[in-house]
């Protein structure tokens, strides 16, 4: 499907959250395609590990910084992905999470507005909440409780995704937003609780898989090589044509903001990824019934169709092959976190 790439002048690139799981792997496939990249990360999931191979190329450049502070740089584009993802790490310090994702926005917009750059946040499948719409459309408003557990990190990226759009509407600031649904691969963190971690590290380990709940809720899981292509395809994309229905979408900007959905049409209940997991593993891990988070999203699949349109993609990497990489990896690198 990728057979070739379109974008092509070399830009000088600031990654947020760029040692984490994403970031380090978008950052990679950035200075592979030849651009310089500025990795901005404060490490509080983020691991050095992530980026120690990327540190002797001379298009790389590390920054430690935490984004709830202002921070003067000059890039043509920013990847404003910084803010734990994982539910354990996110309620860890929910008022930090809310601040990351509110001053954060804040200061890499205002940066974005200073020096004209195009700015791109990795927005989520969570600010549809619980949905009681399937698949999820961009057009979907969400159902989304504004103060459980989940709140800091639904409602804050709501409201960066609200900043964004004010930014654009108020300042011309050549925004992206990016909707992710549930990404997966090699540097997820083993302790960072996430249901593929979890289980792989927990299946290796001829621990008990762990299962929240009867395991029917569903989610959509995307290999994280797909979803670098579908961040730098959004990024790259520009068009005079404005392709969204809604109002908010006034003429007056070349680009194409969004919201898009990058994920994977495939849902997959629970049970069914400790089967594989369990399968692939030829672990003799069983399953533990554990208690159902507060909130925790029964049912989620992204409509896609504009994705497809637009950026000419979806994923193409199967769940068993996603999943056989994430295992060799984690079988290689053990269980330290
Ligand atoms: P991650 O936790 O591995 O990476 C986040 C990175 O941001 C880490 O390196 C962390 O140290 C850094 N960070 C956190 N707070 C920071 C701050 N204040 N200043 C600077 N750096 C900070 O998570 P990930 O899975 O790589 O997710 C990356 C982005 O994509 C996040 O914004 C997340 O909300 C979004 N996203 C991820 C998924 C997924 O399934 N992985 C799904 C939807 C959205
Ligand atoms: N989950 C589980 N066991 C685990 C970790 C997660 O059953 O050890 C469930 C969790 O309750 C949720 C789904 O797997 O229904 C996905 O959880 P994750 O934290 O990976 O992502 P999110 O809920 O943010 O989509």
């Amino acid at each position: 499907m990728y057979s070739f790439r379109t974008y092509g002048r070399q830009k000088r690139i600031l990654v947020t959250g760029g040692a984490g799981f994403i970031g380090s792997h978008l950052c990679e496939r950035l200075l592979d395609d030849g651009h310089e990249v500025v990795c901005l990360d404060n490490f509080f999931t983020g691991i050095k590990d992530n980026i120690s191979h990327l540190l002797k190329h001379k298009g790389f450049e590390l920054i430690r910084h935490d984004i709830t502070q202002p921070v003067l740089l000059e890039v043509d584009w920013v990847f404003n992905l910084a803010c734990p993802a994982s539910p354990i790490h996110y309620q860890y310090n929910p008022v930090k999470t809310t601040k990351v994702n509110v001053l954060g926005a804040l200061n890499m917009l205002g940066l974005a507005k200073r020096v004209r750059a195009r700015i791109l946040q990795a927005s989520t499948s969570e600010i549809y909440g619980d949905p009681d719409v399937h698949p999820q459309k961009e057009q979907y408003w969400g159902n989304v409780n504004p103060i459980g557990k989940r709140s800091c990190y639904d409602e804050g990226k709501r409201v960066a995704e609200t900043l964004f759009f004010d930014y654009m509407r108020q300042n011309k600031v050549d925004i992206k937003v990016a909707r992710i649904f549930n990404t997966y691969g090699p540097r997820m963190r083993p302790d960072d609780g996430r249901v593929v971690s979890n289980f792989i590290v927990q299946a290796l380990s001829g621990k008990p898989i762990t299962i929240y709940g009867d395991g029917t809720q569903t989610r959509s899981f995307t290999f994280i090589d797909d979803m670098v292509e579908a961040l730098i395809r959004f990024m790259d994309y520009e068009t005079n044509v404005f392709e969204m229905q809604e109002d908010y979408t006034k003429p007056g900007f070349s680009g194409f903001p969004g919201p898009v959905n990058l994920g994977n049409p495939k849902e997959s209940s629970i049970l069914d990824i400790a089967r594989t997991i369990i399968k692939l593993t030829r672990s003799r891990s069983t399953i533990v019934h554990k208690k159902l988070p507060e909130d925790d999203p029964k049912r989620r699949c992204p409509d896609i169709s504009l994705a497809k349109k637009t950026l000419k993609w979806q994923p193409s990497t199967t769940l068993e092959k996603g999943l056989k990489k994430t295992v060799e990896y984690f079988q290689k690198r053990g269980a330290r976190s």
